[in-house]
């Protein structure tokens, strides 16, 4: 999969995208970052690229030339129009489905805005989704994006070990993951649920459910109510019927 990311701060980017697994899967060919500077399609001398608002008010507000034409580099050279993501407040939140929907696209635009945005005459003109990390406001879209990229990347085949590894995690199946243990058996006088070091899967698979069932009902009872009917009666779940003689 391809990732072409429009940005007025590409050297933002490469720590994250170019270490620890994303850095591996991109070694292996599995992953592509194409990192576009907007700036490179300023069409002018002092590579300028925003500008006032029209209505007057705060702020600057970045031109729809050098993003339009920052996006044609891109496709221009794919052979299906590439899927574009705005980074922006007003975008649907982001979350676990979004992630896997985009990693079974090929090639992704992901736009970064900046200042007090985009010009909204080039996000109508090629913008297929408008994409937020949460109801706050961050300075520009650049770390919007790299969670996107991250979560999105983690979803692709050959990204990490195993699918166990994300199928088993929060939100994969709309509850929240049990809790963790490593060594030592005891830290600061607090030992291990018992159940994790008997060896028997079955009990410690049990044990899980049951607390990424709590957990959720606790901390997340907004995704708990989604499906509370089934989830109630996996933890109390009906006595079974006495069979006649
Ligand atoms: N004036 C805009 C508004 O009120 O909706 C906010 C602009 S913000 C300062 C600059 C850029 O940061 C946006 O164009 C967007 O790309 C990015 N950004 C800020 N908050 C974001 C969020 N919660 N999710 C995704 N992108 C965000």
């Amino acid at each position: 999969m391809k990732f072409h990311v429009l940005t007025l701060f590409p050297e933002m980017f490469s720590g994250v995208l170019h270490s620890s697994m994303l850095g591996r899967a991109e070694e292996k060919g599995i992953l592509n970052f194409n990192l576009i500077n907007i700036r490179d399609f300023s069409g002018n001398k002092h590579n300028r690229v925003d500008d006032a608002p029209y209505g007057g008010g705060r702020g600057m507000v970045m031109q729809p030339q050098p993003v339009f034409d920052a996006y044609m580099s891109v496709a221009e050279k794919t052979d299906t129009k590439p899927y574009v993501i705005y980074m922006s407040p007003k975008g649907q939140v982001f979350n676990q489905q979004k992630a896997i929907e985009l990693s079974k696209k090929e090639d992704v635009v992901i736009i970064c805005g900046h200042y007090e945005g985009i010009d909204q005459r080039v996000i109508d003109e090629i913008v297929d989704e408008e994409v937020s990390v949460g109801d706050y406001v961050l300075t520009g879209g650049e770390i919007p994006a790299m969670a996107v990229i991250d979560s999105v990347s983690r979803m692709i085949d050959g990204v990490l070990p195993d699918e166990e590894s994300f199928t088993d995690e929060s939100h994969f199946d709309g509850l929240l993951e049990y809790p963790h243990y490593t060594r030592p058996p005891v830290f600061h006088g607090m030992g291990v649920p018992e159940v994790l070091t008997s060896g028997d899967h079955a009990k410690i698979a049990k044990w899980r459910r049951t607390q990424s069932l709590l957990i959720t009902k606790e901390k997340r009872p907004d995704l708990y109510e989604k499906k509370a009917d089934i989830y109630e009666s996996e933890l109390n779940p009906p006595p079974k019927k006495r069979r006649k003689r």
